[in-house]
């Protein structure tokens, strides 16, 4: 059977809340000891590592991202991040999100894997936080690559492993930011744009996705454009 494969961003697109951003502030504040927020850095719709590039650059300290002070800043996030998402109060599943997710992981002519700008473990933290990490095997991470595309294209790739080495007759990534879109297009996937993050409808239909929506419900209309 012909296999179509769903590759979703997940801050803003699946879940929503601030955690991943503080805790990589006071990761930042601890192994760089650089103040937090006041560099006008947007994390939304970048990768883990090309938010803390910009950052050390926009202060001029681009030297000091290397292998292993980013890694030990990592380390600390994740275990910041661990605390925010039970302490923090503000974490939310989106809107459709689970009954999206649920309803395409029974097809048996889809399969669902990430295209996020998390590392791994971060993407897998707060999956786990919004109960839906059970659907996502594998993806394309913020630890797999800095630039979007490239993590979109390691995400195809190990989907059509999955899909024991045939290609996917098509690939879509559903997000939530111009980024998502441009970096999709880039990638040879369709894109879906979702306006449950920091971009309205109008901002992401600018950058001519093959479709946008509101939100990830009602699904029903998703669902079509996805089977299309
Ligand atoms: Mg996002």
């Amino acid at each position: 059977m012909a296999m179509r494969l769903v590759l979703f961003d997940i801050d803003g697109t699946l879940v929503r809340g601030g955690a991943g951003g503080r805790a990589l502030r006071s990761a930042l504040l601890k192994v760089y000891a650089l103040p937090a927020g006041s560099d006008g850095v947007r994390y939304d719709g970048k990768t883990d590592p090309r938010i803390v590039r910009e950052i050390l650059s926009y202060h001029g300290q681009e030297d000091r991202f290397t292998d292993e002070k980013v890694s030990s800043l990592f380390s600390l996030y994740l275990s910041y991040l661990r605390k925010e998402l039970t302490e923090g109060g503000d974490f939310q599943v989106l809107p459709g999100a689970h009954e999206l997710v649920r309803t395409l992981d029974r097809r048996e002519d889809f399969l669902l894997g990430l295209a996020t700008g998390n590392i791994e473990d971060g993407a897998r933290l707060k999956l786990e936080r919004g109960g839906l990490e059970s659907f996502f095997s594998f993806g394309g991470f913020g630890s797999d690559a800095e630039d979007r595309t490239d993590l979109i294209r390691i995400a195809i790739e190990r989907g059509r492993q999955k899909n024991g080495h045939s290609q996917p007759e098509k690939s879509f990534v559903v997000g939530d930011t111009p980024r998502d879109i441009v970096h999709g297009k880039e990638a040879g996937a369709d894109t879906l744009a979702v306006a449950s993050g920091n971009y309205s409808l109008d901002d992401l239909k600018s950058y001519k996705p093959d479709a946008a929506v509101e939100s990830l419900q009602p699904i029903e209309p998703i669902l079509e454009f996805l089977s299309s």
